[in-house]
């Protein structure tokens, strides 16, 4: 039984997430997650809600909330619409958790140690009308990379280039407004990533079988310009990680916090921590520790290209420079951006639907589908109504629910609620079981290569397969000349709906879950073997006829939604 550890990229706590953010991280390894759950794997799926940093005081502020109680709720928030998109997380945790902070002082500590933490003493921009410095976000200003005029005090958003707070020309207080900013000497901790520079580009190089988009981001950072820089670890703030060296104080350092980028990749160990914490599990070390049982773990990260730098160089350079025998990822699995209609999905503009909201439309199978089989991995995608309509009612409603239908229908019209006994097999159906077994295993290799897309139309085949054999057996005509054919046709149609659900699982689990009840079984067994699969349902066994499993969306719902969405929530 092979072991796979798998994370998501920690969605950021400031509000509900878009549907961009989902297909991007969380629901690709979702995907995973119950495909190796599925094929009877030990599987540990992670992720956790990233709670630091100045977007999460800002948020605050406008709630009117204290900080660590706004976080608190809007954890609550967003691990309520995680279940219902059935995100089957082992644990979903935070990284304002205990465990996270003692285990960022630990690295720091360990880092420091290994002399990779260095004191600089810097200017920061001071708001004498806010009486605080302005680290980030607290500061906006002109790029001076592309002359956007709102670019934020740590990145562009224009140009995506990295900055400081003091590159920006013309800046401004985001709390007040003020330009009445002066630079004032300010102490803050380094991470000497120029120092490991040699050995993260060994360790990329490696990783001969990572996405182009993966290591061609790596190489960047590692290579462009003057190299890999060293970067700041710690922040002036008051909401975050307290900087220590392991237990111990750090003088110079009082009454700072290390940065968000810091703390939040070390939650995927603290997670596993958590998880042992709540009682659901016994045994964190085995999944993060190569000396303690971790050496046969696969790991396996999800996320947005956005954040690939942090998780090739930044969190593998706090792990290696610990020189602790902490497990590495083995693979990322990183996605390009989904787009909304034309446009972008904005957060601040309400541009898109938002997780919460989908739900309110349609139920989670929907959603997982579309946005999977769309799923941005060799360039943008886009979300459009009209492909979500065709998809959703081509695909779900006609191909797979009309399957089910009408096998089900029929079968309980001739034969009655139960597999019916009689007739054999003939070429037409030894044929079909050959083409599902081919399409299975091409299946599985899309699935095991996290090839979401193609995963998603070798899934679609075999849907399609079974409806093309059924048109072309034509049990319904087969019934009048020969009830004993029609017979085996159809105890070989109801034990495809049974093949379906287990197949359909990782994509469509909910509706996995109605058919295997419809079938009245618990067998959901990975079907190693297909023509074995196909004979699990014998004669006599019963059945219930499902509810329509999946509804058609109508012009009038496509129209409605379209205009609904176009931007302008609150
Ligand atoms: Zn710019």
């Amino acid at each position: 039984m092979a072991r796979h550890l798998i994370t998501s990229a920690i969605p950021y706590i400031n509000g509900i997430k878009h549907l961009g953010n989902l297909v991007g991280s969380q629901l690709p390894a979702d995907l995973f997650a119950r495909y190796q759950r599925g094929r009877g794997n030990e599987v540990l799926f992670l992720c956790s809600t990233d709670e630091h940093g100045t977007p999460a005081e800002l948020a605050a502020a406008k709630a009117g909330q204290p900080v660590a109680e706004y976080c608190a709720e809007m954890h609550e928030v967003q691990a309520r619409i995680a279940e219902g998109f059935r995100l089957s997380f082992d644990h979903f945790g935070r990284s304002s958790s205990p465990q996270n902070h003692k285990l960022t002082q630990h690295f720091a500590g360990k880092l420091a140690e290994a002399g990779l933490i260095r004191e600089v003493s810097e200017t920061q921009m001071y708001s004498k009308a806010d009486g605080r410095f302005l680290p980030d976000r607290y500061i906006e200003g002109t790029c001076p990379n592309c002359g956007y005029e709102s670019a934020r005090g740590d990145q562009c958003d224009n140009c995506t280039k990295q900055l400081d707070p003091t590159d920006l020309i013309n800046p401004y207080s985001t709390i007040s407004g003020s330009t009445d900013l002066e630079e004032r000497e300010t102490k803050h901790l380094y991470l000497c990533q120029s120092q490991m520079k040699d050995q993260l580009d060994a360790w990329i190089d490696s990783k001969t079988d990572w996405p182009i988009l993966t290591t061609s981001i790596a190489k960047k950072w590692l290579h462009d310009g003057d190299g890999l820089q060293d970067r700041g670890i710690t922040r002036d703030l008051d909401w975050g990680i307290p900087v220590k060296k392991g237990d111990e104080d750090w003088p110079g350092m009082e009454g700072k916090v290390f940065y968000v980028w810091f703390d939040a990749p070390i939650e995927y160990i603290a997670c596993a921590q958590e998880w042992v914490d709540a009682g659901k599990g016994d045994d964190w070390e085995r999944w993060w520790r190569t000396d303690k049982g971790a050496d046969d773990v696969r790991y396996t990260q999800f996320m947005g290209k956005d954040n690939v730098p942090f998780h090739t160089l930044s969190f593998p350079a706090t792990i290696l420079g610990s020189g602790e025998p902490w497990k590495l990822v083995d693979h990322l699995k990183s996605f390009n951006y989904l787009n909304y209609d034309g446009g972008q999905f904005s957060t601040s503009r309400g541009r898109g639907v938002f997780m919460d909201q989908a739900l309110e439309l349609l139920p989670a199978d929907y959603w997982r589908w579309w946005l999977l089989s769309h799923a941005p991995e060799s360039s943008d995608s886009e979300f459009t109504w009209e492909n979500f309509q065709q998809s959703v009612n081509k695909d779900l409603a006609d191909v797979l629910g009309n399957f089910v239908s009408r096998v089900t229908k029929f079968c309980r019209s001739k034969f009655g609620e139960e597999v019916p006994a009689g007739g054999a097999f003939g070429a037409q159906e030894q044929a079909l079981v050959e083409e599902l077994a081919t399409r299975i295993r091409a299946y599985e290799s899309h699935m095991e290569a996290m090839e979401v897309r193609k995963s998603a139309q070798e899934l679609r085949a075999i849907w399609v397969a079974g409806n093309e054999y059924l048109q072309s057996a034509a049990p319904w005509s087969t019934f009048k000349e020969d009830p004993e054919q029609a017979a085996a046709q159809i105890r070989l149609a109801l034990n495809l709906i049974r093949l379906y659900a287990v197949l359909s699982a990782p994509f469509i689990p909910d509706a996995s879950a109605t058919l295997l009840a419809a079938m009245q079984t618990g067998d959901d067994n990975w079907p190693e073997d297909v023509p074995a699969a196909l004979e699990t349902l014998k004669e006599g066994h019963a059945f219930t006829v499902p509810d329509v499993t999946f509804r058609k969306v109508s012009d009038d719902e496509r129209e409605d939604w379209q205009s609904r969405f176009a931007g302008t929530r609150d």
